[in-house]
């Protein structure tokens, strides 16, 4: 496989535009958005750069198009037809959407090439929704006709993080769109391709005006949208001050909103799981993004007396994991996306080390990579779950291995935490299992590896959010419900 940069291989005509009522535009200023390359730190990407005008254009298309448009009026059985021609329309573009991960961030080119598919399934599951939720249920009434009433909530703003920009971004619009609401596309700047390539999409597949629009703010514009009042409803994935920050402004002026935010997961390993395959398991799954993923394990927690054991085994599984260039096959481990985050991942290693956990492996860049944003994966032993190498996300490929007694101080130590997002249990007893994962305050969690599902439902307890995406806890935050009660049947529906 060749190693070469494939940035150039995407048509980019319209990424110094937006995507506004149907049409892509020219923005109201010439500023662009450099997207960087973690592995040569080169500008590999340039996009419009969005202001408050062009955020201001891209509601008035959204809400024309929620207030006087079809997409809303027509059935969901009707929309899913679009919603068929837009997940082909995804399908044809998965090469671009796999390349654009690995340009702006790094991902390894196997794992990106997986996960268009994998991010698609989003609007399937949109789609498989149409027919099968009941947007219209029948209550018994004496004479009459009562309903309740599922109806689109409005103008949605869906707001993605710069790590898994197409995952995030198809699972907040497959469920507004089959909901019938009109959508604002905000990706992050480091991150914004997805979503010109997700726009391009939805201009294939036909969708009304204004119904798909993109824009590419950065923190005042985005500001600007979060505050719209003709936005109703702010879906939000990123980072834990923003998620508070836009939900005392939803707050205030009672917009809905959704965020899903950081994590700092625990596994508890139980003294029946074989540490090394546990130590494998961990390694393999803290490579996932480098560490720069929301749901990853990043607290371990085990028995006292297995402590060093394990810690052993996590240095030598972590050290297996080879590092350098993402479209490399042999590559495990890709560079970090951008230099602040390698800046903030080296700043909690001094905090570590100052607090007095010991660094078993990693901490610090790769001498044999020149270029490139490469961290060593890392792993703290001997850490008190008070540090704020455990409290706190960092974000990268680090591991906090947290001793515990017995079962109960597990279970206290994985809940003191601020987040709650996902954890596992280490452990061939599924009754185990089950009994600690009851006890866990988490969104997740799964036994003997790292889970998570969007058919199912994802989010986080405590910080780690509000609400949950996928399933259909993904699709009610998209509806209102409306409670209709009349003293004779209608004619129609
Ligand atoms: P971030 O909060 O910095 O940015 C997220 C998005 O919010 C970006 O599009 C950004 O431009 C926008 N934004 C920034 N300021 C804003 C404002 N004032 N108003 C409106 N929008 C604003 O987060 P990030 O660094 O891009 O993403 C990393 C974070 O995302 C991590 O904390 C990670 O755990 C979290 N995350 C959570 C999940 C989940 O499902 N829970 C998934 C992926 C990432």
């Amino acid at each position: 496989m060749s190693t070469e940069p494939r940035a150039n291989t995407i048509d980019s005509s319209n990424f110094r535009k937006l995507y506004i009522g149907g049409a892509w535009i020219s923005p109201s200023t010439d500023n662009l958005v450099d997207v960087v390359s973690p592995v040569t730190e080169q500008i590999v990407f340039q996009v419009a750069a969005a202001k408050i005008t062009d955020v201001d254009r891209a509601v008035a298309a959204a809400y024309e198009a929620f207030e006087s448009g079809p997409w809303p009026r027509i059935t969901p059985v009707e929309r899913s037809k679009t919603l068929h021609a837009f997940a082909k329309a995804l399908r044809s573009r998965a090469a671009d959407f796999a390349i654009a991960w690995t340009e702006s961030t790094g991902v390894v080119a196997s794992m990106a090439s997986m996960s268009p598919e994998y991010s698609i399934g989003a609007v399937d599951r949109s789609i498989e929704q149409a027919s099968s939720f009941p947007f219209i249920e029948k209550h018994p009434s004496k004479n009459g006709a009562n309903m309740l009433i599922h109806e689109p909530v409005g103008v949605v703003a869906a707001i993605a993080p710069w790590n898994a920009p197409l995952a995030t971004m198809l699972t907040k619009i497959g469920p507004a769109l089959v909901a019938g609401c009109t959508v604002i596309m905000k990706p992050a700047p480091q991150t914004p391709i997805e979503a010109y390539i997700i726009a391009e999409c939805a201009d294939a597949a036909g969708f009304p005006p204004g119904v798909v629009n993109l824009v590419t703010a950065g923190r005042d514009a985005s500001d600007h949208l979060v505050r719209h009042p003709h936005v109703d409803k702010v879906s939000f994935t990123g980072s834990l001050t923003t998620g508070q920050r836009i939900a005392s402004v939803c707050g205030d002026r009672i917009a809905r909103v959704t965020l899903e935010l950081g994590g700092k997961s625990a596994a508890i390993l139980l003294d029946d799981y074989d540490l090394e395959k546990a130590a494998k398991s961990l390694a393999g799954a803290i490579s996932v993004l480098s560490g720069q993923n929301c749901a990853a394990l990043t607290r371990v927690i085990v028995s006292r007396s297995r402590h060093d054991e394990l810690v052993k085994h996590l240095v030598t599984a972590m050290q297996a994991l080879t590092i350098g260039d993402p479209y490399d096959p042999e590559i495990k481990l890709g560079p970090i996306a951008m230099k602040s985050q390698l800046e903030k991942i080296e700043d909690y290693i001094a905090k570590g080390i100052a607090d007095g956990a010991t660094l078993a492996t990693g901490g610090k860049r790769p001498a044999h990579l020149q270029h490139g944003y490469y961290f060593e994966p890392t792993v703290f032993a001997n850490v008190e779950n008070s540090m704020a190498i455990a409290q706190e996300e960092i974000f990268g490929p680090v591991l906090c291995v947290i001793p515990y007694s017995d079962e109960d101080e597990a279970i206290r130590i994985a809940n003191d935490s601020p987040f709650g997002l996902a954890g596992a249990v280490y452990t061939n007893d599924s009754t185990a299992a089950y009994r600690i994962a009851r006890k866990m305050r988490t969104g997740t969690v799964g036994q003997s590896a790292p889970s998570a599902s969007f058919a199912i439902a994802f989010g986080g307890f405590k910080k780690s959010g509000l609400g949950r995406e996928g399933g259909i806890k993904g699709l009610l935050p998209y509806l209102e419900t409306k409670t209709v009660m009349l003293s004779g049947e209608p004619d129609e529906l």
